[in-house]
């Protein structure tokens, strides 16, 4: 069932689509609940990489250690974790690039400890065009490619190793209503929860890194402004021909910006890769049917055929490795500016995601702060939302720590202001330069056809964008 939240401004509901919202009499709560709730300091709902981040980092804090929290997930986290028996042979359709900012962070906390390396590859040169010329001898690590399952894994062992923390897990948040002043507390400003399990939590502090639907978000009547690409990310694991990217020479990030959409492929461990290709839900769709040997042909021809020949290429529904293999004896390509050849795609691995650009209003409201995609999501052209999430909850528990350490309610609007005021406007900025280069690159025809032909150095020519990749991949500001 689809959880059922109220929210608590005057606003009318019936702009929230996302989530299922029943308006009820504000006090249900109290007159139909017959226990009275499980008192938390901080209650999070969301257990992926935002939501474990910022739970790690309290417990991990003589600070806010004391803290009484819980995590509601309504996935089985269990499922979430790297398998034992993981080989280097096959890798998660889910990767994603941290910047040495999340991965320092990580760090601080002792969970990249827990996080196995050999399933990580660094990749020296991605977004080469927006960044300094390559240079083998003195390689700069731009981002560290990573499947999301093995950052979750480390996360969840580091929080058990710390203790603390009240998991409840295969359990959704069925309502949210704000409490009622009872005899032995005022909980009129609280936010309570119902669980799928029947148990209700009052929260001084309500954490949403419940992504992009965010039912807290909800709750908190805290609008989220945006629009869909109407362009789906297309993901796969796949194998390369040969050795792949043996060397370190060789961890690069390729991305090819093409008038749907970029397609990108991403550099994993021995001769693995990961592939998102940004395009329209009709390609998308036609991608995700066609044979293994046809969907690698496609692959293939992504990064070394004409826009033209891929146009037709996708109006064929099946044998596109016998039409590729003529079409690219006759197209002459630098096979070192491109990818090495995909020999295989990964058996299950070939999946698409709707993508979307989302900016909440504000990440905090009277007891409640938004994390994650929760509060914003952007296109991945950039590999930025994971690592925004990470920011984020990094930035909470910093706040969190100043209002402990400063006597302060930690859900008071005026504790949590400082957050929002350290991410909103960072992370705004980061979603405008994706949304305008993903602008720029998808035109067709017109002015800035011209210059998208100069290819890599159209994008160079924009000077700061160099500027500011670095300082965020870094971690500055
Ligand atoms: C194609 C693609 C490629 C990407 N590549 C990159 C990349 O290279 N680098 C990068 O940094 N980012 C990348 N991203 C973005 C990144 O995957 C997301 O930003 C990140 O996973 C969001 O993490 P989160 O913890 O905020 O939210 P989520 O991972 O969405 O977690 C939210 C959790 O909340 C739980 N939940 C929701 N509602 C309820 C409820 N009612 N009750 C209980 N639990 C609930 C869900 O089960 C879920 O586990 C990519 C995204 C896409 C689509």
């Amino acid at each position: 069932m689809p959880p059922r939240i109220l929210p608590r401004g005057p606003r009318a509901l019936s702009s929230r689509s996302a989530v299922w919202v029943h308006v009820r009499p504000q006090r249900r709560f109290a007159s139909s609940s017959a226990t009275a709730p499980e008192v938390y300091d901080v209650v999070c709902v969301g257990g992926g990489p935002a939501g474990l981040s910022l739970l790690t980092g309290l417990k991990a804090s003589p600070i806010t250690s004391g803290l009484k929290v819980a995590l509601i997930e309504g996935q089985d986290l269990h499922k979430s974790r790297l398998p034992e028996d993981a080989t280097l042979e096959s890798f998660s359709n889910r990767c994603s690039s941290l910047t040495p900012a999340s991965v320092k962070n990580l760090q601080e906390m002792q969970v990249w400890d827990g996080v196995t390396d050999a399933r990580i590859s660094f990749d020296w040169h991605t977004a080469k065009p927006l960044l300094t010329p390559r240079n083998p001898s003195q390689p700069t690590t731009i981002a560290y490619m990573i499947e999301n399952v093995n950052t979750v894994t480390a996360l969840l062992s580091r929080l058990e190793q710390l203790g603390g923390v009240d998991f409840y897990t295969s359990t959704k948040v069925n309502s949210i209503d704000l409490g009622t002043d009872t005899d032995k507390m005022d909980f009129s400003s609280w936010p309570i929860l119902t669980l799928s399990n029947g148990k209700t939590l009052a929260a001084r502090l309500l954490v949403g890194a419940d992504g992009a639907n965010s039912p807290v978000r909800t709750f908190a009547d805290i609008e989220s402004r945006g629009f869909d690409y109407s362009r789906h990310g297309v993901v796969a694991s796949l194998k390369l021909e040969g050795q792949g990217w043996g060397g370190p020479d060789h961890k690069i990030a390729y991305q090819r910006f093409l008038p749907t959409g970029p397609i990108a492929m991403l550099p994993l461990p021995g001769n693995m890769s990961t592939l998102v290709w940004s395009t329209t839900p009709e390609r998308a769709a036609k991608l995700k049917a066609l044979s293994q040997a046809d969907f690698v042909a496609m692959v293939n021809a992504g990064f070394r055929l004409s826009p033209t020949d891929l146009e037709y290429l996708h109006t064929l529904s099946s044998g596109q490795a016998e039409e590729v293999a003529w079409r690219e004896k006759h197209t002459p390509v630098d096979e070192h500016a491109i990818p090495m050849r995909v020999a295989h795609v990964q058996d299950g691995t070939v999946a698409s995601f709707p993508l979307r650009m989302r900016h909440a209003d504000t990440y905090t409201g009277e007891r409640v702060a938004l994390v994650g995609d929760a509060a914003h999501t952007i296109h991945p052209l950039a590999g930025q939302g994971l690592n925004q999430g990470q920011g984020d909850a990094a930035a909470l528990v910093r706040t969190i720590s100043h209002a402990v350490q400063t006597g302060q309610d930690i859900g008071s609007t005026l504790a949590l202001e400082s957050y929002t005021s350290e991410r909103y406007a960072e992370n705004n900025a980061m979603l405008g330069v994706c949304d305008k280069l993903h602008r720029l690159y998808s035109v067709e025809s017109g002015p800035l056809v011209g210059l998208r032909s100069l290819g890599l150095r159209a994008v160079d020519a924009m000077g700061p964008l160099k500027g500011f990749f670095m300082s965020r991949a870094a971690g500055g500001s």
